[in-house]
Formats: C-alpha cells, sequence, structure tokens
C-alpha cells in the first residue's frame, strides 16, 4: 500500500500500470511500436533521470543531438538540406573541399518555386527523404521558406520567393516528401530571416499584420498541411527578442495558435540565453560537442555574432535548482523531441541503412525540376527554340557556360557525384554534326580561369566576339556563383559580376541572335542587354541544370517556370529599400504587407517583369470563367473553373494563376493577392478544364483589433492570369455572413 501511494506521487494521473509499461515481450512499453505515440513519449519519460532530460537539450556534434545510451535513446543524425543533402562533417569552412559525401543537387528553391508545381516539390523531398534514409541520416534541415523581401538578400536562391501562398505550397509538397520516407523535416527560419547582414544582430520590426499576413503564412502552411515534424528557429531578432528565446513566436504562435507538436531546434550558433531559451520553447541547441567549440572559439564565427552552449546541463541545471526553468517545462521540450523520434520511427529501425544515392530517378526528378523552372524572359525575332536541323555553328559563351553553377552558397550547396554544364549538355545534343565554339569571355570574380594565370580581359572578351561572329546564334552563360551570392551575406548591388554586362554587349553587337542566360537567386540589372533577342532566367538548377536548358534552348522542352518574385527593374523601386541600406542593426519593416507584387501594383510602380511572368513557345487561351456558387457563406467552398485552350502547335504547360482583390473591406488591402494556381500540361490544340477552389481563407485578412484572421462580407472580384499583371478573365461573387 504504501508503496503505490508512493508512486502515485511520482506519477500522477499518467501513471501506467506495470502491465501497460511493458510490451508482451518484456520489453518497456515505449520500445513498442504497437502503442501510441503518446503513450510511449509517456512511458520514455518517467524512466529518464532529470540529468538524462537536460542532456537531450543541447546537441552533442556538429550535426547530431544528444544520445542516452541507458534508455537506448539514439542520436537525431542531421544533415544540411534543402536542395539536396549536404555533408554533416563540420562547418562550409571544413567541408568545402571534403568529397566523401556526394548526393544528388537538385535546384535551388527559388527554382523550385518556379515551377509553380507542388508535387514535383513533393517528388524532390520523397527523393531526399530517400537519399538520407539511405545514408543513414534521421532529420533535413530544411525548406527554407523564408520571404524574398529584398533584391539582394543573399539566401533568395534558397527560399520560395516573395508570395506567402506560393511558398506555403511549396514547402508543403517538400516536407510531405522528406516525412513520407520517415525522415524529418526541418521548416526554418523561424521567422523574418530576409537579409544576411548582421543577421545575428539585426532587430527587425515587424507588424502585427505583416507579421501574419507575410512571414509566418508559409510556417503556418509547413505545420497546418505539412505536418512538419521540426522548425528552425531564426537568427536574427523579431520585435526585440532573439527567435531563439521568443516565447511569443515559439509558445504564443507555433504552439499555442497553431498547435505544434514537434520540436524546435535553434540554428547553428543562435542561443544567447539559459532560461529565457528553455522558457521560451526553443527544444534542442544545435551544434554541441568539440566540432562546436571549435567553430566557436574561432574569429569568424565570433565575429559574426553566433553564440552557443547556453543548453548544456552545467547551464540548465543550475537554472532549475535556482528555481528559474521548471522542471515540467524541460519535460514538455523533451517530449517534443521524442515525440518526432517516435512519430519518423526512429526507434523502431532494425534495419541497416539500404538505397542510393543520385540514381537515375532521382537525376530524373532534378531534371524535371529543373528544365520547369527556367523562365523565358524575352524572345525578340521567336529566336528561340533554335532549330537544330538548320544550325552549323553555335556560339556558347560566358563565364558560367563550362561551370554547372549548380547552386548558391552557404550551408546549402550540396556536391553532386556529377554535374553537367550547359556547354557540355549543348554538345551532347548538339551532336558532331554542329559546330559548337565556346569562350569564357570575362572571368568570374572570384574564381579561376584554366591554369589559374590572371585573365586578359580584352583578349577574352575578343575571343568571344570572334566565336558569336558568323555563329548562327551565340548563347551568354553570366550570373553570379555560389562565392558570390552566398548565405552570410548579401549582394552588394543588382548588376552583374564585373565585365558581364561588356560582354552581353560586345556579343549581342556581333550577333543578332544573342540569348543571355543566367544563374541569380533574384533580380538582376538588365539595362545594358539592349541588344539581346532573348532572356533565360535559369536560378541555380542543380546539377542536372545544364540538361535543362539544352532541352529548353533547342525546344526538346518549353519553356514553363514562372517568376517567384517581382524583377524590378532597379533596387531603389523595392518597397524594402529605404530600410535596408545595409548599415542599421534595427530595420523597420515599415511597408509593411506591400512586399513584392502587392507593393508594386497599390504605388503603381512598373516591375521589369512582374511576379507570376514567364514565357512559352506555345500560346494559350483562356475562356468560360465560371464561379459557383456565386454567393457563399465563410464556411463555404468556392470553385473556380475556366477553359484552357493551347493555341499552338508545341506541346507545353501553362500555370494558371487566381488572385483575389477586395474593393470592399474595412481595412486597406492588397490591390490582389494570389490565392490559388494550377500547373496544366496540354498538347498542341487541346484544351481541359481547369478547377480552382477558394476557402474562406482567401478571402481573410489579419486583424490587428481581434489579433485573429477576419473577413468582411461584401463582393469580392475572382482575377485569373498567367501572371499577377496579366489577368485574362475576372468574376466576383458574394461572401454572406
Ligand atoms: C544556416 C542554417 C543551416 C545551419 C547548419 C546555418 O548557418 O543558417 O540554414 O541549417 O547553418 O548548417
Amino acid at each position: 500500500m504504501k508503496f503505490l501511494l508512493c508512486l502515485c506521487l511520482f506519477f500522477p494521473a499518467t501513471a501506467p500500470s506495470r502491465a501497460q509499461t511493458h510490451a508482451p515481450s518484456g520489453k518497456p512499453a515505449y520500445q513498442n511500436p504497437a502503442l501510441s505515440v503518446d503513450r510511449r513519449v509517456r512511458d520514455l519519460m518517467q524512466r529518464m533521470t532529470l540529468e538524462e532530460k537536460v542532456a537531450m537539450l543541447s546537441g552533442s556534434g556538429w550535426m547530431e543531438s544528444t544520445p542516452i545510451e541507458r534508455l537506448g535513446i539514439p542520436a537525431i543524425k542531421m544533415s544540411d538540406g534543402p536542395m539536396g543533402i549536404r555533408s554533416w562533417l563540420g562547418p562550409s569552412a571544413v567541408t568545402r573541399n571534403l568529397s566523401q559525401i556526394a548526393t544528388t543537387a537538385f535546384p535551388a528553391g527559388v527554382a523550385v518555386a518556379a515551377t509553380w508545381d507542388p508535387e514535383l516539390a513533393q517528388q524532390e523531398g520523397k527523393a531526399i527523404g530517400e537519399e538520407m534514409r539511405s545514408l543513414g541520416r534521421d532529420m533535413i534541415l530544411g525548406p527554407t521558406v523564408n520571404i524574398q523581401r529584398l533584391p539582394l538578400w543573399g539566401r533568395n536562391f534558397e527560399g520560395y520567393g516573395e508570395d506567402p501562398y506560393l511558398a506555403g505550397r511549396i514547402a508543403v509538397g517538400y516536407i510531405r516528401g522528406v516525412q513520407s520516407q520517415g525522415v524529418i523535416a526541418t521548416v526554418k527560419h523561424f521567422v523574418a530571416n530576409n537579409q544576411e547582414y548582421e543577421r545575428h544582430r539585426v532587430d527587425e520590426m515587424i507588424g502585427e499584420r505583416a507579421l501574419h499576413e507575410i512571414y509566418l503564412p508559409a510556417f503556418e502552411a509547413a505545420v497546418h498541411q505539412g505536418h512538419v515534424w521540426a522548425v528552425m528557429s531564426a537568427y536574427n531578432k523579431v520585435n526585440g527578442l532573439y527567435c531563439a528565446e521568443n516565447e511569443p513566436l515559439l509558445t504564443g504562435i507555433l504552439r499555442k495558435d497553431w498547435g505544434f507538436k514537434g520540436f524546435v531546434i535553434s540554428d547553428w550558433g543562435s542561443t544567447y540565453s539559459t532560461a529565457a531559451t528553455v522558457n521560451a520553447g526553443m527544444d534542442l541547441e544545435m551544434p554541441g560537442g568539440a566540432a562546436a567549440k571549435a567553430w566557436l572559439s574561432g574569429p569568424g564565427a565570433r565575429a559574426s555574432g553566433n553564440s552557443g552552449f547556453w543548453l548544456t546541463p552545467d547551464k540548465v541545471l543550475p537554472e532549475i535548482r535556482a528555481g528559474r526553468i521548471a522542471p515540467a517545462t524541460v519535460d514538455a521540450n523533451v517530449s517534443s523531441i521524442l515525440r518526432v523520434m517516435f512519430a519518423s520511427g526512429m526507434f523502431d529501425r532494425t534495419d541497416a541503412p539500404s538505397g542510393s544515392v543520385d540514381t537515375p530517378a532521382q537525376r530524373a526528378v532534378a531534371r524535371k525540376a529543373a528544365t520547369e523552372s527556367i523562365v523565358l524572359l524575352q524572345n525578340n525575332g521567336a529566336v528561340l527554340p533554335l532549330n537544330l536541323s538548320r544550325l552549323h555553328t553555335l556560339a556558347v559563351i560566358g563565364p558560367s557556360a563550362a561551370v554547372a553553377r549548380s547552386g548558391g552558397g552557404g550551408s546549402s550547396l550540396v556536391h553532386a557525384p556529377s554535374a553537367i554544364s550547359p556547354l557540355e549538355a549543348i554538345r551532347e545534343r548538339a551532336g558532331s554534326r554542329v559546330k559548337v565554339l565556346y569562350a569564357a569571355g570575362v572571368p568570374m570574380q572570384g574564381d579561376e580561369l584554366a591554369g589559374g594565370a590572371p585573365a586578359d580581359r580584352e583578349r577574352l572578351k575578343s575571343e568571344a566576339v570572334k566565336a558569336a561572329t558568323g555563329a548562327d546564334a551565340a548563347i551568354v552563360f553570366v550570373g553570379y556563383s555560389p562565392s558570390l551570392e552566398t548565405e552570410g551575406s548579401d549582394r552588394k548591388s543588382m548588376d552583374l559580376p564585373p565585365g558581364q554586362d561588356e560582354l552581353i554587349q560586345a556579343v549581342s553587337q556581333a550577333n543578332p541572335k544573342t540569348i543571355v542566360v543566367f544563374n541569380a537567386g533574384g533580380p538582376v540589372s538588365m539595362d545594358q542587354w539592349t541588344r539581346v533577342s532573348s532572356i533565360l532566367d535559369m536560378f541555380y538548377d542543380g546539377e542536372e541544370g545544364g540538361h535543362a536548358i539544352a532541352d529548353i534552348v533547342f525546344g526538346d522542352a518549353t519553356p514553363s517556370g514562372k517568376l517567384p518574385f517581382t524583377f524590378v527593374k532597379n533596387l531603389k523601386d523595392s518597397p524594402a529599400y529605404k530600410e535596408y541600406s545595409g548599415m542599421h542593426l534595427k530595420t523597420t519593416y515599415s511597408e509593411g504587407i506591400y512586399v513584392g507584387y502587392r507593393y508594386f501594383d497599390k504605388y503603381k510602380v512598373s516591375p521589369r517583369y512582374p511576379f507570376g511572368f514567364g514565357m512559352s513557345y506555345t500560346r494559350f487561351g483562356y475562356s468560360s470563367l465560371k464561379v459557383t456558387p456565386s454567393s457563399i457563406s465563410p464556411n463555404q467552398t468556392v470553385d473556380v473553373s475556366l477553359i484552357l485552350h493551347n493555341l499552338g502547335s508545341r506541346a507545353g504547360a501553362e500555370v494558371v494563376q487566381l488572385y483575389v482583390h477586395d474593393g470592399h473591406s474595412t481595412v486597406d488591402r492588397p490591390v490582389k493577392e494570389l490565392k490559388g494556381f494550377a500547373r496544366v500540361d496540354l498538347k498542341p490544340g487541346e484544351s481541359k478544364t481547369v478547377h480552382l477552389s477558394l476557402d474562406r481563407s482567401a478571402f481573410s485578412y489579419y486583424s490587428t483589433a481581434k489579433h485573429a484572421w477576419v473577413e468582411d462580407p461584401g463582393k469580392f472580384e475572382v482575377l485569373v492570369g498567367d501572371s499577377s499583371r496579366d489577368i485574362k478573365l475576372q468574376g466576383s461573387l458574394e461572401l454572406t455572413h
């Protein structure tokens, strides 16, 4: 009796009976896969000492959490993401020259967003999940869903562009794919990591409405629709608090409002306190162990503001003893981690890692994504596609022609077993009949030309002009490289690296059929490209980017990518320009909800190319818009249908975009907001009926008076177009009370 009483006090209401705590085999209940996740977590938690629980709050290595061997709790083995699997052996400075871990390099996030194809994002996620499993890793640090607020953000290539709805849809696809393989996806960086400049120190003052309408929705979609298992807190401060100790964000919004049941992991070296961080709901500090110690004591990490070792037992236990951290808080944090470990199957894996990386199927996904992502921005005189049967000589020029620029720089850069450059792929496809001439034209800033000798710019340029002169067409590959567009710093300007504009001018003067293809994560200046016929944006298109661009150039594939951001003419047109001088440690997001096309529409500023824009080799016709029913109550959904026709003689895909305009609201609202889209493949001459649906979230805005999403009844316009500025069909509906 005495014994029982004592047990009850120890394990109050949730205390399981002895029969329940052991599986039939005599194993403890937490080792029984047939029991629910919550049941297993409770069972394991009651077996852990406080010291063991506290040990789980910090990492044991660069990419490993702390295992508790006594209880068979494994370390979570992580790896960067998001565009594939990156070496987990240390920071970039360590892994840069390591080639041991080579996996499929998928296109950059911005490229995947340009496909507007959540199913493809899911295939990519699945392929990454398979590769993770084959390498015995448990958790990928991706996707990145931070909004493209500034044209110069060094990580624009990693995220899914400027629109929260598009970013959310792509992220959900990616997460579903990754997690279908029992691999933990990590949506990052929560929240508003929108600049690299002073990312550890900058304090972003973001209004409540902008936070909810622009910066949070992709995370919310990841939680609600993607059921993501982990969230990474951002480096920066939001409204005065570091994200890793931001209780309103981590507990208020993420857990209470959204019901997130997974765990929060810190960005690498982004913790600055003990009690405040644990109490805010930040569950796992990374990195840890010797690798972290070496890194954090280096001058680079310190200068940039990295900080860590705040959640180690020597720091946390005294805070518990002093009453500044409640044991129940530690229980909540550790339970969140364990819940994910059980849910993802980490405790139940008996088989050794199997499968392989960079398989033909995985490469095929990378190629499809790259091909679908490429955006045709200009095609004067229908120079593209090049007709191979009529081609004799083709000049392939530029500092990015013979190099596969598969990704931007920093923690996301994947080392691929083999990546094909545009030049190789063009030669492969053109065959021996076509003479493919190559000239670098200009050295890429920071790269070394073959042989390492300093280049004579005039000689290089005249070689390029010579190749272009008399060729049937010239293709110039320009843009940035992973050392110029990278995590850790923002681009200095929208200008191309030195000498590239001059090269474009010289080549386009020599050859009237000049095609420019560029690599960049955001907009670039094009003021000097006045004579160019065609322009293609290929972002950073992964290891298969070369094949993809050859497919597009020769018409084996029809371009179908659409810009996931507004392509500004110049930096000063950007809404955040005034607030980003790269000098302040406090940045006020004074543009509020007017980010990207929302700003350009409202203030009637003409972009160079609008959000959602992308040309094709075929033409599409839109007709027969129907909005059914035309009057709805807030809990009903609306079906928006239309007929899409391929009016040309080539197969192609169109991205039908659905925007909603609220003209009657009591608060200021954007001219239009993206609320639906569909990517539709059509054969020549084919027509298809396209259905899109809208629910109440399409009509609502975030009310700062009510601290909630609300919708004002009345008439809403429904706008269907092939970009945010080319509306083809228009209808309306009435929202009643
Ligand atoms: C990046 C994260 C990355 C982490 C681990 C940080 O510098 O911001 O995105 O996952 O490093 O490499």
